[in-house]
């Protein structure tokens, strides 16, 4: 049964029985138009040149036995002219129909000579079509069949010719009106002229193989036999194939319409031939000839045809994922951009716009809840949205839930609103929030990519800063933006230079309230912004992804200046770092890690790996393994922001810590509500039972130190106790002995 099924489809294939999208049907149109701009070269040239001959051998030696010059140039050489022109009217339309391809036309004068001309060589066409007519007042001789199928071919071509120019007429006013090539009349206008081909094909080559046979046989001289036979023969069949070929082969059909038309030609033409009295013309040995010839060429139009429709699919995805989302399909971000530089150039009042980044918040929980497939049938919808409400201009998806879009400032509201009313219904009772950043344009030569940017960053802001769906990106946040930027750029050189530093925190037993550690805290202190605390860089560094090289320079700052502390015979307290969930990605995190660390020669007891809550919510396989491998090389590994996130609890079912840190937030609002003392009770209780030690940040008055001293917290760090503070500096504190290093430091 597959076995079947295979073969029926590879037949409807291959006989091209299956419909085709439009983009293909234009396809193989085009390629057909072009096709005839060649070949109506080819005819053109051979008109001229029998025309030229037919003067030479007809009318100049009737002209000198005393005939009129016109009647007989128009006898002998009207069918060709006839012929001729319509190649070049032909001709005239392939090329202005494919220039519309290539081009927009915009300028006024052009689209009238590019609607014109065609029209004017039909119009030729149509005319002297007219005037042939009176050619067939000449036809006589109705009773012989050489004559009629003469006549009748004549006759043929002249509608052809008409219909031709007519249906060429039509195409330029609908083009004229609509600027744009009309496909169906345009496929009727390369049948007309294939059959002009096809009857010519069949006159000539008929009337040719024809002459032969009569040779001697009394018929009339006019008619153009003479002695030659033989030439003429193989002339004649040229001319019959060329035509066939032309219109078999050129220009592609459907394979099936290709094979039905090319055998009916060949039928009909060996009857024509053959149903004559002298049908000795086909010998068996030319019969074979013949259909081989046929075969070979159905052939070859099937594969062409082939090729054309792959080439045709190949290059409709090229052009559609130029142009539009896959996931969406709306269009997309690089499209967005070409539009919006070509619309910019034609708006003088673009300072009355908004480019709009368009957020939406929490769409991950969507996603979790409802399922990926759901959350991406809910982007399609959005998407469709936001063409419905935005639409007049262009708007595209960015990535992710990110939309981009260009409206009118005075509706930038009213449609903002809109699009988070239907955000709401159909948010399935999801809290899904609009975060929307606009940004104006400020010439029509800006790059769009920055001020998008900007519109996200501006969105990005919503989200700490203010509580609406829509801002615009103003001074305040220019300056913010470039200070952000300013980080992006210039890290490696502050790393270079010297300006990442770590300042030191202090960390003390809660019993003796003794120095037993500190924790490294990077700090920027810029020539042009002064000092950046690690809220103004981290964040935007994990964005952009370059956190990991911020966290090893930390690292190896802290390395050495361990080392120093201890070639200069100082006592030495152990140092908690910092790691980000994107280390472990971005690098083998445990080899730089343990690198250093032998590079300086630190005994393993002086750093802590500090790892936040958040970075574990997602777990991953990576960083499970490298928290085990840092472990088992007898690391500690601290856990911290505690209680910060949403699955504290589990993080402690998988993940092997050896210090707990508690969240600074648990001890907000501590003296007003007494909760918040069971709640951190119960933690180090909790913490006791597993095996794990805890600490407690953000301890800032006694109360706090002497609460968590008598619930058993451990080890305790915060302002009361001191704050970060340059190495130097600390180094100060423990020599004036306001640190004082306890003996345990473990
Ligand atoms: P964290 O690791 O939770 O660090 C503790 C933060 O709380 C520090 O802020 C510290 O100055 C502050 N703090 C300490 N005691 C108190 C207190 O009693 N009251 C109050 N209100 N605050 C206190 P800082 O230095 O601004 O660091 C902020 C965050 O930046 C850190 O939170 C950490 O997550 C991150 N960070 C700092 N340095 C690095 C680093 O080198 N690498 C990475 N990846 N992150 C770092
Ligand atoms: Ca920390
Ligand atoms: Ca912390």
């Amino acid at each position: 049964m597959r076995f079947l099924s295979n073969i029926k489809k590879w037949t409807i294939n291959l006989f091209g029985f299956h419909r085709h999208d439009d983009y293909v049907k234009k396809h193989l149109n085009d390629a057909n138009v072009r096709s005839s701009a060649y070949m109506t070269f080819i005819i053109i040239a051979i008109e001229i040149w029998m025309i030229i001959r037919s003067i030479n051998k007809n009318v100049i030696p009737q002209v000198s036995n005393g005939a009129n010059l016109f009647d007989s140039l128009f006898t002998n050489t009207s069918l060709y002219f006839l012929f001729m022109i319509a190649a070049l009217t032909m001709l005239v339309f392939s090329v202005f129909y494919m220039y519309e391809k290539s081009k927009i036309i915009d300028n006024k004068f052009e689209k009238k000579i590019n609607t014109l001309i065609p029209a004017f060589f039909a119009i030729v066409l149509v005319l002297y079509s007219f005037l042939v007519i009176k050619e067939i007042s000449l036809f006589k001789n109705w009773n012989q069949r050489y004559y009629v199928v003469n006549n009748v071919s004549v006759i043929f071509l002249y509608i052809f010719a008409f219909l031709l120019g007519s249906s060429i007429i039509g195409h330029t006013i609908y083009r004229y009106k609509y600027g744009k090539n009309q496909i169906i009349l345009s496929i009727i206008v390369i049948i007309f002229f294939s059959l002009m081909c096809l009857t010519f094909g069949i006159k000539v080559g008929y009337s040719d193989f024809f002459s032969r046979f009569y040779l001697g046989t009394g018929l009339p001289k006019e008619a153009g036999f003479n002695d030659s036979g033989a030439i003429y023969e193989i002339k004649s069949i040229i001319c019959f194939l060329t035509m066939v070929l032309y219109v078999g082969c050129l220009l592609i059909w459907k394979p099936y319409i290709s094979i039905a038309m090319l055998t009916s030609i060949f039928i009909g033409y060996y009857y024509l031939l053959s149903g004559d009295p002298a049908n000795r013309i086909f010998p068996d040995g030319e019969k074979v000839n013949y259909i081989t010839f046929l075969i070979t060429l159905c052939a070859i139009a099937v594969s062409i045809y082939q090729q054309r429709v792959r080439e045709a699919l190949n290059s409709e995805d090229l052009e559609y994922n130029a142009k539009f989302d896959s996931i969406t399909g709306i269009n997309n971000y690089n499209y967005y951009v070409k539009e919006i530089s070509e619309l910019l150039k034609e708006i003088s009042n673009y300072n009355e716009f908004y480019y709009l980044f368009i957020n939406i918040e929490n769409f991950k929980t969507y996603n979790d809840q409802m399922g990926f497939n759901n959350g991406t049938e809910f982007l399609k919808r959005f998407a469709k949205k936001i063409v419905e409400i935005f639409g007049e201009f262009p708007c595209a998806r960015e990535s992710d839930d990110h939309f981009v879009a260009f409206v009118k400032m005075n509706e930038a509201i009213d449609k903002i609103n809109e699009l988070e009313k239907y955000l709401i219904e159909d948010s399935n009772g999801l809290y899904l929030n609009l975060r929307v950043g606009g940004v104006c344009p400020r010439n029509a030569a800006e790059d769009i990519n920055t001020s998008i940017d900007r519109a996200r960053y501006a969105a990005s802001l919503i989200k700490d800063k203010y509580n609406k769906i829509f801002i615009e990106y103003d001074d305040e946040m220019h300056k913010s933006y470039k200070k952000k930027q300013y980080v992006i750029n210039h890290l490696e050189e502050a790393i270079e230079n010297g300006y990442i530093k770590a300042y030191y925190q202090p960390v003390v037993w809660s019993e003796t309230q003794e120095l037993c550690g500190c924790e490294a805290l990077a700090r920027w202190i810029d020539p042009k912004y002064g000092l950046l605390s690690p809220g103004e860089f981290i964040p935007v560094l994990e964005e952009v992804r370059l956190i990991h090289k911020l966290d090893s320079a930390i690292f190896e700052i802290v390395c050495k200046n361990i080392r120093k502390l201890m070639d200069d015979g100082k006592k030495v307290v152990p140092v908690s770092i910092n790691f980000s969930r994107l280390d472990f990605e971005l690098m083998d995190a445990v080899s730089v890690f343990e690198n250093l660390i032998n590079k300086y020669d630190i005994p393993k007891e002086y750093v802590h790996v500090e790892i936040t809550e958040s970075a574990l919510t997602e777990t991953q396989d990576l960083l499970q393994k490298s928290i085990d491998k840092l472990h088992n090389d007898g690391f500690s590994i601290w856990l911290d922001d505690f209680g910060s996130g949403y699955s504290s609890l589990n993080v402690l079912k998988d993940f092997n810590f050896d210090v707990i840190k508690i969240d600074m937030k648990f001890l907000t609002n501590f003296e007003k509500k007494p909760v918040t003392k069971v709640i951190i009770d119960s933690i180090i209780k909790l913490s006791e039972k597993i095996g794990m030690k805890t600490l407690t940040e953000g301890v800032e008055t006694t109360e706090q130190a002497e609460f968590l001293k008598d619930v058993g917290c451990g080890r305790l760090q915060g302002y009361l106790f001191g704050k970060p503070i340059p190495l130097e500096e600390f180094l100060k504190q423990i020599e004036d002995n306001v640190f004082k290093i306890s003996n345990e430091i473990l």
